[in-house]
Order: C-alpha cells, then structure tokens, then sequence
C-alpha cells in the first residue's frame, strides 16, 4: 500500500441527509454531532492531490468546511441525486483551474450531460458555466488519478451498476446490495473498506447492518468504516458500541490516515 494517503468523510448520510428536512424522529432531534450527516462523499488527500468521490448537493458546504482549494478530480459511483446534484459548485474550481477531470462510466456521463446540459454545451456556452474533461471509467480497467491506480470495482445497487473505488490498501464501495464473485475477488486484501449500512430493516437497493457485518466478514480488512446511514440506523452512539472490534460508524469530518 501506498502511504500517506488521507480520507476526510465529507457526508456520511443517506439521501435524504440527517436530519430528515421536518422530522421528528429522535436521531433526527439528536443533540449529538455525529448523528448530523450530510450526503455522502469523501475527499481523498496525497501530496498535493486532491480528489472527491461523488459531489452530491451538500459539495459546497463539505468544501468550505474543509477548506479545499484545489480540486483534481471527482469520481463517481452513479448517476442518482444524492451522488450527482452539486455539480455546478465545481465553478469556484473551474475559475481558477480550468477544466475540472471527472471520472465516471458512460451511462453516468450520459445522465449528468442531461442534467446539467450548460456544463458540457460546445457551442454558445453562457460564460459563467463550468467546464469538465472527460474520463470514461470501464469495468476491469484501473485508471490513473494524479500518480496513483485506481482499480474500479462494480457493484450492483438492486439492480444499477454502481462502481466503487479502490485505491492501494483503501476501498470505498457505496450504494451496494450486492457484489459477483469475479469483482469482488479484486476486493480482497483492503486495508481500510468503507462500505453503506443503510438501517436495521432490509432494504431493495442497500446493505442493511446485518448484510454490511457479514460482507466485513468475507472482506476481512483490518479496519472498517459504515457509510450512507439513514437515521432509521439509530443514535450513532448507541449502534458504534454494538459494532464488533475495528469496525465503526463513519461520522462526518471524521478524518483517517494510511
Ligand atoms: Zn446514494
């Protein structure tokens, strides 16, 4: 593995954020920090380089807090809101760096060139829009971001093809329900594996807690960290206490080194 790579949890929540925009559920009342996640997303830190996964629509507020000046890139899992919705606060960045490299596989591009169709316009361009170079992720193709491989690994979300990323000893999977065997072979041998634990009721297109705990155990890294939790998941105090050894819940800020 290749050291010093830095992971900052910019947004550990599901797609609705917690607290849920009017409700009463006690986690969403929940006076503790950690129980307040914004969409999901982390912020990959080597050298100079620094890299997103997903830019969902808390992006500006994650890169204020963290005071990101720079960005190289953004890679993304799939085309749905919570993962996709800030990309047009890429222009602070664009302003000052150009073309901002973003990584996605074609069916995803597709959607974001629908969406956000000024982004990626050739001709007549309004002039305060922001501009992407595009690279075209493919399923057992490792690409190179800034000096460093990243392997994709697709994951199947219900029944979207979702990709997940892993880069030397660290391996980020979101929006999985479930994995083939051929993809995740690639897998084995993480150090550091993030991956979605949704709540503690089945759900059609996420791991619940139950199937997270058992994928770790396939999976075998040395440390784990919970992602894209929904405030049906519980207090983030109580559920952390019943997690076995080096297996936690990813809070938002919460900052890991390799
Ligand atoms: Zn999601």
């Amino acid at each position: 593995m290749e050291e010093g790579l830095k992971v900052t949890f910019l947004g550990t929540g599901t797609s609705q954020g917690i607290p849920v925009i009017g409700s009463t559920h006690p986690v969403c009342l929940s006076d503790d920090v950690r129980d307040k996640r914004l969409r999901v997303s982390v912020l990959l830190q080597w050298g100079e380089y620094h890299f997103v996964i997903d830019c969902g629509p808390d992006f500006r507020q994650q890169m204020l807090t963290h005071e990101v000046t720079r960005l190289d890139g953004i890679l993304f899992t799939h085309e749905h809101s919570d993962h996709t919705a800030g990309l047009d606060d890429i222009r602070p960045f664009f302003f000052r760096q150009g073309d901002i490299p973003i990584y996605a596989p074609k069916r995803v591009v597709k959607s974001l060139k629908r969406r956000f169709d000024y982004i990626f316009q050739e001709k007549d361009r309004y002039p305060g829009a922001p501009s992407v170079a595009i690279n075209y992720v493919e399923k057992g193709k490792d690409f190179e971001v800034g000096d460093r491989t990243v392997t994709p690994i697709q994951v199947m979300h219900n029944r979207l093809k979702v990709f997940g990323y892993k880069i030397g000893g660290f391996t980020y999977l979101t929006d999985v329900k479930s994995v083939e065997e051929e993809e995740f072979k690639k897998i084995l041998g993480t150090k550091v594996l993030v991956v979605n634990a949704l709540r503690i009721e089945p759900h059609h297109s996420h791991f619940n807690l139950e199937e997270a705990l058992s994928f770790v155990e396939k999976v075998k890294p040395q440390k784990t960290y919970f992602t894209h939790i929904s405030h049906l998941l519980g207090f983030h105090g109580e559920v952390e206490k019943s997690l076995p050894k080096n297996v936690h819940l990813a809070y938002d800020n919460l900052v890991i080194e390799l």
